[in-house]
């Protein structure tokens, strides 16, 4: 038995080699604002269910190789935010970009940002106002929240675990027509809930942060209340059940995915609740111990998008969709302005924390092909594959979906404001730039 209780003493001797730093704003807009996500809204939202979050967690390992991820209850941070964040943590924290983890939780009960996704609306000049400040001001307060997380640091032991959710159903649903928005259970699915603990050195939880992969879409279009939607009900049931500490959601690639059963209020609260049994339930069993040094890798790719020219949008200007139409006028005017988009420079992050545990971090509504690829070519223990991160300026098919169409594929990139679809070699592009991401912060294959 000695050499076994040797090994144990060891490890938990090497968890508490980390710092951990935990903070969090309220992020609930002060007004009432025009909502995200689906195009058939036509007024601002009329009331809050409950607040939404900006959370920080920072972690410094036994060198002060730092880490610091921020989870959003939003729907997507656009780049041009995330870059202005970024540079700003650079330059009042020394944090470097590759070591920021920016993520929204895509919650569709959730201001407008920015200019994100804004093909949906037109709005009133005083209506895009209260956006646009809602935007400049989130920025400070996530700024302001890098700073507090990082004057929070105090000794932690930091240990992971894998759970499983049920909630989450493929949407890509098979027609003759071809694939359209609905329900097909068999389809491709990631039901892993990773749990990351964080636990003062007396044991005392102080933050946790888990995932999952489906799209926060519980509450549909005629919802005007903002909330987090299932995974702000599940923050909710996870620090109900461990006062004085954080939960932080991260998503994953949950980009084809629905809640299933969805469109009522209480079905969101049902599934957050389901999600926070189910990390209450890992937090409170064998978990591995986290450890060594933390490694973080940042890289853009330029991904191409399918050949188009000015015809193909000045031939839908007569077109009876008014979105359609919209976007068409958007693409002729970068014509005009000869900088029409060819390509989109498309972030890929990994963070790894010794051998114990990776975080890929992708840009992008991505599809959960990418996230069932990363599991397999390097093994799906200690690994958590995040979408939505730093950058969301559109839906990331894998080839299968690109080649078989849809909203994922297609129509959706309207409303993102991008030409069209993505060229075949999205895919490849992405995954070979996640292979040298991996292979700096020393992950290898098959691990
Ligand atoms: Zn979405």
């Amino acid at each position: 038995m000695r050499p076994f209780l040797f090994v144990l003493l060891a490890s938990s001797l090497f968890a508490a080699d980390y710092k951990a730093g935990v903070a969090r704003v309220v992020i609930t807009p002060g007004q009432s604002i025009y909502l995200s996500g689906y195009a058939n809204r036509n007024r601002p939202s009329d009331g809050v269910i409950h607040d939404l979050w900006a959370k920080a967690l920072a972690i410094e390992d036994a060198q002060g190789g730092r880490t610091l991820i921020v989870t959003t209850d939003i729907i997507g941070l656009p780049r041009a935010l995330s870059e202005l964040i970024a540079a700003r943590a650079q330059k009042q924290y020394s944090l470097d970009r590759a070591r920021l983890v920016l993520n929204s939780s895509h919650t569709h009960t959730g201001p407008l940002i920015l200019r994100n996704l804004n093909i949906m609306f037109e709005l009133k000049p005083e209506e895009q106002q209260a956006v646009d400040e809602y935007g400049r001001d989130l920025g400070e307060k996530i700024v302001s929240l890098i700073g507090a997380a990082l004057r929070d640091l105090s000794p932690a032991q930091i240990s992971f675990g894998n759970g499983r959710g049920g909630f989450a159903v493929n949407r890509r649903e098979p027609t003759p027509k071809g694939v359209r928005l609905g329900v097909n259970p068999p389809g491709p699915s990631d039901h892993d809930v990773p749990v990351l603990k964080v636990a003062g050195p007396d044991g005392q939880l102080r933050a946790v942060l888990f995932g999952y992969a489906c799209h926060n879409t519980t509450l549909t279009g005629e919802f005007y209340k903002i909330s987090g939607d299932y995974s702000g009900f599940a923050q909710i049931g996870i620090e109900k059940a461990n006062p004085g500490s954080s939960a932080l959601f991260l998503m994953l690639c949950g980009a084809d995915q629905n809640p299933n059963p969805r469109s009522k209020l209480e079905l969101a609260e049902q599934h957050g609740n389901a999600l926070a049994q189910e990390v209450n339930r890992v937090l409170g069993g064998p978990l591995q111990g986290v450890r060594g040094p933390i490694r973080a890798a940042f890289q853009t790719v330029e991904l191409g998008f399918a050949p188009h020219s000015r015809e193909t949008f000045q031939s839908r200007l007569a077109d009876t969709n008014v979105w359609r139409v919209r976007h068409a006028k958007a693409m002729l005017s970068a014509y005009d302005e000869r900088r029409p988009i060819r390509r989109y420079p498309y972030p890929v992050q990994a963070v790894s924390f010794g051998k114990d545990l990776t975080l890929v971090a992708l840009g992008g509504e991505v599809v959960v092909d990418y996230a069932l690829r990363i599991k397999k070519e390097y093994g799906s223990k200690g690994i958590i594959a995040a979408g939505y991160s730093n950058d969301v300026m559109s839906y990331i098919p894998s080839l299968r979906v690109l080649k078989e169409g849809g909203y994922e594929a297609d129509t959706s990139m309207i409303y993102y404001g991008q030409p069209g679809p993505y060229d075949e070699q999205v895919e490849e592009r992405i995954f070979t730039t996640i292979h040298r991401v991996m292979k700096r912060v020393k992950r290898s294959p098959g691990q």
